[in-house]
């Protein structure tokens, strides 16, 4: 789809790309060495409603879903932990192994933490990660009654669940909207789709729910999600190719 200029359009190219680069973050140094920048860099407002913005990634995602393999709130709540820094793709590879070596959250909870370790290795971060898991699994069976809690309160006092993975396990595994889930792309479409200025994840979160139904709160983290893997990545946001471009207030900073 042609791309419709807008007025960050009119920007010259040069200006453009240096106060959009995808993924920029301002030093503390180049903000003080360039106040304007600052202001520069801040999307402007999207040019349709929320909701519109809504219809529009709806229909061009209308399958779009959580892209982690699970069949039990446990099982999602193993794998949101083993998704940090880690594609789902890579997460999806190692879980069946770890299921079926540890089928029940009374076995996880007994396991050797090396053992957990050499299993979950590829996902990054694993010393930790397994150090998580086992300490969630033996919280559930001791405290929980071997069940995953489905309020938030109570599940973000599980070892390696915060209030991100909280969001993922409610809206997914329990269909209850408690939340935005907002990850890494969630909070860039956000900030580049001109839905707000806010970076802090928690105030990009309430910003979403206070612009969107509650209803929609889980479906318009996955839609986020699959419009930012599959067009606008980090660093080579496809708006050439978007079709988004025509009212995305950031249209023109990528290829
Ligand atoms: S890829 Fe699409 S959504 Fe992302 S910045 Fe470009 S026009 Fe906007």
């Amino acid at each position: 789809m042609p791309i419709k200029k807008t007025s960050t359009n009119k920007q010259a190219p040069s200006t453009r790309r240096k106060a959009q680069a995808p993924g920029a973050r301002l030093t503390m140094s180049s903000a003080a060495a360039t106040p304007r920048a600052k202001v520069a860099r801040r999307p402007k407002r999207s040019a349709i409603p929320p909701a519109v913005l809504y219809e529009r990634l709806l229909a061009l995602y209308p399958d779009a879903h959580c892209e982690l393999d699970f069949s039990s709130p446990f099982q999602l709540a193993v794998a949101t932990i083993l998704s940090a820094q880690c594609t789902d793709k890579r997460v999806n590879m190692v879980t069946p192994v770890l299921f079926q070596r540890y089928p029940t959250i009374e076995s996880l909870a007994r396991a050797r933490q090396e053992d957990v370790e050499e299993i979950i290795k590829s996902t990054g971060f694993f010393r930790n990660k397994a150090k998580s898991i086992i300490a969630m699994a033996g919280a559930l069976v001791e405290k929980h009654g071997g069940a995953v809690p489905s309020t938030l309160d109570t599940l973000v006092t599980l070892p390696g669940i915060g209030r991100k993975t909280a969001n993922v396990i409610l809206g997914n595994a329990f269909s209850v909207n408690e939340g935005v889930v907002v990850d890494t792309h969630v909070g860039r479409l956000s900030t580049r789709l001109g839905l707000t200025r806010e970076i802090d994840p928690i105030k990009v979160e309430q910003v979403l729910m206070r612009q969107f139904p509650r209803d929609r709160w889980t479906m318009l983290a996955h839609l986020l999600i699959f419009h930012g893997r599959r067009v606008c990545e980090a660093k080579k946001p496809r708006c050439s190719q978007c079709a988004l471009a025509d009212v995305c207030p950031s249209a023109g900073i990528g290829i």
